[in-house]
């Protein structure tokens, strides 16, 4: 649990900022979470096969139609 010094009390993280601030200070009292590295990747490589898919389906129909 978040600790804020300046206001003598822990916060909830959902209840704090996106960048981990305190809701009333506004003084960063935890390290905002971070997006792992395997995590982008993954969504680029989804984002390249679901192309590749989608690529290879315009071929099939230009084949068939
Ligand atoms: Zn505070």
């Amino acid at each position: 649990m978040p600790w804020c010094d300046d206001c003598s009390r822990f916060w909830n993280p959902t209840s704090m900022g996106k960048g981990g601030e305190c809701p009333t200070c506004g003084r960063v009292i935890a390290a905002p979470p971070k997006v792992p590295w395997h995590f982008k990747l993954m969504l680029v490589a989804l984002a390249v096969y679901l192309g590749f898919r989608a690529w290879q389906g315009v071929a099939w129909a230009i084949h068939h139609f």
